[in-house]
């Protein structure tokens, strides 16, 4: 049993009980043995029962929003934006059951023909920032294929894939094809790695653990996604809107107390505009309102644990010059300003994921230097371009290693489109219109037609 804590306050607000080895054993025979039936269910059968459970977290949708306010610390408004993006990626999947074509592919002799067939069971191993939404990108596509789920939610945050599991349920969708299983990492992830009837490990969290969860897999050949970290830029050109950039900046970085791997954490501004960058700035971020997560007048809540915090506070050393920092609520809860830190390139903060309200500006001379910068790192998953010419957006768009860039916005995840990273952000895909490769195999099949 451990106790699952309100972030903004502190307070315990619910105990969960978390599997042992022999638990996570059982729930993953029993994913096992569902999945022949599941994998049978007719496509459209199957597309009713996704759409269903969309239907179904949409009738629940205050009570997922007030689960991430108390257990995440999400402020309000992206709350309930993220229990809308559940069912939405819920409706989006359940249009893919009917639309699995194979291919025939003309050969000598006969008739040739692929199938995609299920996985398997898939094991989805989920962090405490995005805890519903990084769910969903496992299970829903996952489901959709005809692979069954058991899927771990991180220890802080478990409350709504507890209840996303039970909807699913509500929803019709059968007992063992989507388990949540509360625990700790090095036990109930540990053995979606290591149990052979995991035939797939779906994995969201640190570079370190990631690449942990990679080895364990290499044993079985297992296969293996991952969405680990970054440390991404945001790119500010002389001949942007420099106003608009400035005002921007902040929420892209500082959303979800910049517990996000998207967080554009570098932000790289042209010499000759940098003054008048940071003049814009430091209003910017003065402003965010940071406060109680259920107030709707919030824009930043706390950060998630008192391990996170002093993670965060370890990167602003009295060695490092602040440029300005925010405010934020004393007292109870995980607080922490948002902090802009004037950096050097060789900074530790400046190179480090920090996963915290804390960002790094540094200037940078022309196009070449602004790319090099950008790429001057393991990570690769996302950043921002902010430029009005259009060529030199789409310059620098294809020459920075990253997985999910935006022109003039801090865009990164839609639904529909592909989202993951280069480098050591991680491998593979989710999300999209191919997501389902991801939790399928390409079966051959040859005909002979000769007599
Ligand atoms: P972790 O990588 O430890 O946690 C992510 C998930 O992996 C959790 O569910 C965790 O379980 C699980 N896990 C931990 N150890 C193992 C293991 N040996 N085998 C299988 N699963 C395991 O991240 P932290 O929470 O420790 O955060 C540390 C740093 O990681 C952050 O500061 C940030 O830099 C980065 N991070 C990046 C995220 C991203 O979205 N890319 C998300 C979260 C963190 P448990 O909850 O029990 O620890």
């Amino acid at each position: 049993m451990a106790d699952v804590i309100n972030p903004a306050t502190e307070e315990v607000i619910a105990d969960i009980p978390w599997a042992s080895v022999e638990e996570t054993d059982a729930a993953i025979e029993r994913a096992h043995r569902a999945l022949e039936a599941w994998r049978a269910v007719a496509p459209g059968d199957r597309a009713a029962l996704l759409r269903r459970f969309a239907t179904v977290v949409r009738s629940h949708e205050d009570e997922l929003m007030r689960m991430e306010i108390v257990n995440a610390g999400h402020v309000a408004g992206n709350a309930r934006w993220e229990a809308q993006h559940v069912a939405n990626v819920l409706d989006y999947y359940a249009g893919a059951p009917e639309r699995m074509f194979g291919r025939q592919i003309p050969v000598a002799g006969g008739i040739d023909i692929t199938f995609q067939e299920p996985i398997g069971v898939v094991g989805v191993i989920v962090p405490w920032n995005f805890p519903m939404s990084i769910a969903t990108w496992g299970f829903a596509p996952a489901l959709a294929a005809g692979c069954t789920v058991v899927l771990k939610p991180a220890e802080y945050t478990p409350l709504s894939a507890v209840a996303l599991a039970a909807y699913a349920l509500e929803a019709g969708i059968p007992e063992g094809v989507l388990t949540v299983i509360p625990g700790e990492g090095p036990v109930v992830g540990q053995r979606f790695v290591e149990h052979p009837l995991v035939r797939k490990v779906a994995f969201t969290g640190s570079t370190n653990v990631g690449k942990k969860v990679m080895a364990g897999c290499a044993e079985q050949v297992k296969r293996v996604t991952l969405e680990l970290g970054g440390k991404s830029a945001n790119i500010v050109f002389a001949d942007s809107d420099v106003e608009a950039a400035a005002a921007t900046a902040p929420y892209g970085v500082f959303d979800n107390a910049g517990q996000d791997c998207c967080a554009r954490s570098r932000i790289l501004v042209q010499a000759s505009v940098y003054d008048r960058f940071m003049e814009l700035l430091e209003p910017a971020v003065k402003g965010i309102r940071v406060g109680d997560p259920g107030d709707p007048a919030s824009e930043m809540g706390p950060i998630i644990s008192r391990r996170q915090w002093d993670r965060v506070a370890s990167f602003v050393t009295d060695d490092v010059p602040v440029a300005f920092r925010g405010s934020c609520p004393e007292g109870p809860g995980f607080w922490f300003p948002p902090t802009v830190l004037e950096s050097a390139e060789s900074d530790l903060a400046y190179r480090e994921e920090i996963f915290g309200p804390v960002v790094t500006v540094v200037r940078f001379s022309d196009e070449a230097d602004a790319i090099r910068m950008a790429n001057d790192t393991d990570y690769g998953l996302s950043g921002s371009i902010w430029t009005r010419d259009i060529g030199r957006a789409l310059r620098v768009a294809r020459a920075v290693d990253g997985g999910n860039l935006s022109v003039n916005s801090h865009s990164s995840v839609r639904y529909w489109t592909p989202f993951g990273g280069f480098k050591q952000s991680g491998l593979g895909r989710e999300l999209g219109p191919d997501a389902l490769d991801a939790f399928t195999e390409t079966k051959n099949v040859f005909i002979n037609t000769s007599d």
